[in-house]
Formats: structure tokens, sequence, C-alpha cells
């Protein structure tokens, strides 16, 4: 098929699914780099944030709104945390479908490297 993130969301790869709605899923990062390390991601297939337009303006905040839910209920939301969407290759991205990292649990380092 056409895309890694879209597959999951479509249920035809397996993933730690945590939340699901109409318009996002999110899920356990594969190599998760922190102890909280979890993906949200659009159900609709945008390759980058580049590509975000107006009319997806609704569904960043949703994705950000999600993140925030999770960061609470995983009790990193006081202690702090990191919200990182990578753009295209000089900034790691390699999964060609947007998606929010939530990273947490540990301290984070700036600058990030
Ligand atoms: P990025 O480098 O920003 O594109 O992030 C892609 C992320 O997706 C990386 O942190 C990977 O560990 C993660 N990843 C890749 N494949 C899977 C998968 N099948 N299930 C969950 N996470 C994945
Ligand atoms: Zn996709």
């Amino acid at each position: 098929m056409k895309c890694l993130f879209c597959e999951i969301a479509e249920k035809k790869r397996p993933a730690k699914i945590i939340y699901e709605d109409e318009l996002a899923v999110a899920f356990e990062d594969i190599n998760p780099q922190a102890p909280v390390h979890c993906l949200v991601v659009p159900k609709k297939h945008i390759a980058t944030s580049l590509e975000l337009e107006k009319e997806n303006n609704a569904l960043v905040g949703h994705l950000f709104q999600i993140a925030n839910k999770i960061a609470k209920d995983r009790g990193i939301a006081e202690r702090g945390f990191r919200l990182v969407m990578n753009c295209n290759p000089e900034s790691g991205q390699t999964v060609f479908h947007i998606h929010l990292h939530i990273l947490g649990g540990r301290i984070m380092h700036w600058p990030p490297g």
C-alpha cells in the first residue's frame, strides 16, 4: 500500500493504538526515544507540514489537543514534554505523513541536535 501511517490509521498494519477518533489516531512509537514517545497522526494523508493548507488549521489544532490529553494521561504534562513535527530530510523526517511526536518522562536537551 501507499503509506506506513495511512496503513496504521486504516488498521492494515499493527500498532499500539492509544487514542482514536474520526480525524486522528495516536500510537506508541516503535523505536521510543524517551520513556513516553507517542505519535499523533491525522487520518488524512498529508506528506509534510509544508503541505498544510488553511483548511487544515482546525485539524492541526486537534492534533495538539490530543497530544495534551495524552501528556496529561501519562503524567508528564506538569513535568514537561516536547512536541515535535519534523519536516523534510534534514530535520530527520523519515515517514512522509505528518505526525506529532510526544516525548517525555526524561529531561529534554536543547539545542536538540
Ligand atoms: P520522523 O523521523 O519524524 O518521520 O518520525 C517517524 C517515527 O515513526 C520514528 O520515530 C519511528 O520510530 C516511527 N515509526 C516508524 N515505523 C513505525 C511503526 N510501524 N509503528 C510505530 N512507529 C513507527
Ligand atoms: Zn499516509
